[in-house]
């Protein structure tokens, strides 16, 4: 028998640990400690378990990259003492966040896992605990001494995904998030089924580097028909501005009204770098396989491919925090780093 995975879990806030304020009857989050004596099952699991938590938790709605950067911290001073981490996470930014550390660790070679709930751990109907003890599960895993898995990933409902291929897409139903465009990593039924072929494998020669510097000089333009090219234009010219993501309709495709091309034009030529995404959840952009798209295409911008809109944001603040040069940002954009496009 190989000896008890060490596991750590470190609590940011979000539904599974919140009660309601008496007075208002909004959810709150609150002290880490009662939570973990809600679950004594913990106790039960085959491996050893230490908590941390956030000095005060947070609904991820306001998680922003500077509790990444205190994530991925917490995991590069507790890395080489652990075999594997959870992360609870409200579910709102899950996947934002879980996209972000993916890029923030390079060289993982151990599990980082996010989970969380829509209901709070102490409700009677609360999907908290299978969410959580399957997740320690899935984190203390090893084959041969060595974790299983050595990526971000994100558990939820049975099923572990790649966590920068995931969207939140449901606020009611237990199964809040899907990964349209790369199969799960396990599911858990009666087994745990581990999809081994669908992991990353590391590269346990080379050592962790936790990168925290990120440029959030960016922005989101989802089009939709009727949509304003002075719109547009004044997002574009936002002072500092580095980046767009151009949610863009199918397989990558937008009007092809002259305005509309110029704005961009003008935005490329000011060294503003812009990603084609589609706005579908699933499937890819492909450039030049409509008419509505070639011109995207000759006008220089950055294929998304499949990645998601929540990945490609993490992506770019990636990329220019760290100081990418221009020549060569779109090659590293369009080349997949921790599995996040095909
Ligand atoms: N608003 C909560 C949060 O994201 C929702 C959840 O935890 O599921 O923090």
């Amino acid at each position: 028998m190989g000896k008890r995975s060490d596991i750590l879990l470190l609590y940011t806030g979000g539904t599974i640990g919140m009660i309601k304020d008496f007075k208002t009857g909004a959810l709150r989050a609150f002290d880490f400690d009662k939570l973990v004596s809600r679950i004594p099952e913990l106790s039960h699991l085959d491996c050893n378990i230490k908590t941390v938590s956030f000095d005060e938790p947070i609904d991820s709605s306001n998680m922003n990259p500077e509790h990444w950067g205190k994530i991925a911290q917490t995991i590069e001073e507790h890395y080489d003492n652990f075999d594997g981490f959870v992360v609870l996470h409200g579910s709102d930014t899950m996947s934002y966040t879980g996209a972000a550390l993916s890029f923030m660790l390079e060289n993982l070679s151990k599990p980082v896992i996010l989970t969380g709930s829509q209901l709070p751990i102490g409700d009677l109907r609360t999907d908290a605990k299978e969410n959580l003890i399957t997740s320690i599960q899935i984190a203390a895993l090893q084959d041969g001494g060595k974790p299983v898995l050595s990526e971000v990933c994100l558990y939820f409902e049975y099923k572990l995904y790649r966590a920068n291929r995931t969207t939140k897409i449901n606020a009611e139903h237990f199964e809040a998030f899907a990964s349209l465009n790369y199969p799960p990593l396990a599911e858990s039924g009666v087994h745990l089924k581990v999809n081994r072929e669908y992991l990353l494998s590391p590269n346990r020669r080379k050592k962790l580097k936790v990168h925290k510097e990120l440029d959030n000089n960016i922005a989101v333009i989802r089009l939709f028909p009727g949509f304003s090219n002075a719109v547009l234009k004044a997002v574009f010219e936002t002072p500092g501005l580095r980046a767009v993501v151009l949610e863009t309709y199918g397989a990558g495709n937008a009007p092809t009204d002259e305005e509309f091309s110029e704005v961009l034009q003008s935005a490329i030529r000011n060294e503003i770098f812009v990603v084609n995404v589609t706005q579908c959840s699933g499937g890819s952009v492909l450039m030049g396989k409509y008419e509505t798209s070639t011109h995207l295409q000759e006008l220089g911008l950055i294929n998304g491919k499949d990645i998601t809109t929540e990945a490609a944001l993490a992506k770019l603040m990636y990329l220019l925090g760290n100081k990418i040069s221009r020549k060569a940002f779109r090659t590293v954009f369009e080349t997949p780093l921790r599995g996040e496009m095909n």
